[in-house]
């Protein structure tokens, strides 16, 4: 059964949760989650789980719909139908309590550059403590249950907020509720919509979770942050720069704006209005779990015959030359196991993963 009524999650940051904008003098500071940042960041995934199960998102950040009261809710599409849209309010209401932020941004560097001409890292310098994260139906009909399926993937196999492509944003939720992924497409395929763009698209999701069985006492970075000294009291550890530039490497041989397009990047590329590109490909932090460290890389990345786009769908879908590259990367030594296993392969597997509240590994 899906609850009714205000929702109350916990939600657990395992690597530092950031929400901030880079050019916002208060977010610089990082002295607190914003709601405005978690609700882009959810309605995001939710519209990447829309997709894969054949229902409809438009991009929000170009044509987003408009509510037309002659043609009622086939005029939006289903994600403009639960976050609103011109001429339709909004269906939910998404509430944090208690959530401080992750502290000032530190700079970071790789201790051995080699040929990455990269002027370093910023990376939020603490974990932010627990919070509760609220979801207040506004109206009856709202999906509830697919906003627990949102969640459910996020923790499972994405990460929240923003900068989630370098390492923020891994959490767990504790007592959220369980959903059925086809209850809920079944539901779904039901309401009348608005069609809407393809991607982002969890059908085109590729992704792999390492699990680590230590880590070495100091990684191979340089800067202000003082945790990439690894403790046994450390939560979790900046480790995405290293496998971030390790990726971007394999990269090498693509065309410049192939591999800019895919890792992302702040300069233009090939763009008029030289604008930045986020990336395509996200590595989370290292972070602590039972005995172990954990890790993971996920990416979207449509099955094209673009050569950049095969190579990195080949290089995340070899475990065994990619559980190297990411040993080399961390300076692990030969005594420190690295197990690797790979995100679903085909969108009805990831559905059907959402249900049970188990962990990845
Ligand atoms: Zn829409």
């Amino acid at each position: 059964m899906i609850p009714r009524g205000i929702i109350d999650i916990e939600c657990l940051p395992l690597t530092p949760v950031w929400t901030g904008d880079a050019s916002d003098d208060s977010s610089r500071r990082g002295y607190h989650i914003r709601e405005t940042g978690l609700r882009g960041s959810i309605r995001n995934w939710y519209e990447t789980l829309l997709r894969g199960a054949g229902l409809t998102a438009c991009d929000p950040s170009g044509q987003s719909c408009i509510y037309d009261p002659q043609r009622g809710l086939s005029s939006i599409c289903h994600a403009c139908q639960t976050f609103g849209c011109t001429g339709y309010s909004s269906r939910v209401r998404l509430e944090i309590d208690g959530a401080a932020g992750p502290g000032v941004l530190k700079e970071l560097r790789l201790r051995n550059p080699g040929k990455q001409g990269h002027r370093g890292w910023r990376v939020p310098a603490s974990l932010n403590p627990k919070f509760r994260l609220k979801i207040v139906p506004l109206h009856a009909g709202v999906d509830i249950e697919g906003l627990l399926l949102t969640l459910r993937l996020i923790e499972k196999y994405g990460a929240l907020g923003a900068k989630t492509s370098h390492g923020q944003g891994a959490v767990r939720f504790q007592n959220l509720p369980p959903a059925n992924a086809r209850h809920w497409q079944s539901q779904m395929v039901q309401c009348p919509a608005k069609s809407g763009i393809r991607s982002p698209n969890l059908a085109e999701m590729i992704g792999v979770w390492f699990r680590l069985s230590s880590l070495p006492t100091q990684l191979p970075l340089s800067g202000d942050l003082p945790d990439f000294n690894i403790s046994t009291q450390s939560a979790w550890v900046p480790t995405a720069p290293l496998i971030r530039a390790s990726l971007r490497d394999t990269l090498r041989s693509a065309p410049v704006n192939d591999r800019h397009r895919i890792m992302g990047t702040i300069h233009g590329w090939g763009d008029p209005k030289r604008q930045t590109k986020g990336s395509d490909v996200h590595v989370t932090h290292a972070y602590r779990t039972g005995g172990a460290w954990e890790t993971r890389i996920f990416a979207f990345v449509p099955q094209s015959n673009n050569a950049g786009d095969r190579t990195i769908r080949t290089v995340l879908s070899e475990l065994a030359p990619l559980s190297q590259r990411l040993s080399q990367a961390l300076g692990l030594s030969a005594d420190i196991t690295v197990r690797a296993e790979a995100y679903p392969d085909s969108i009805s597997r990831f559905l059907d993963s959402l249900e049970d509240g188990s962990g990845a590994l």
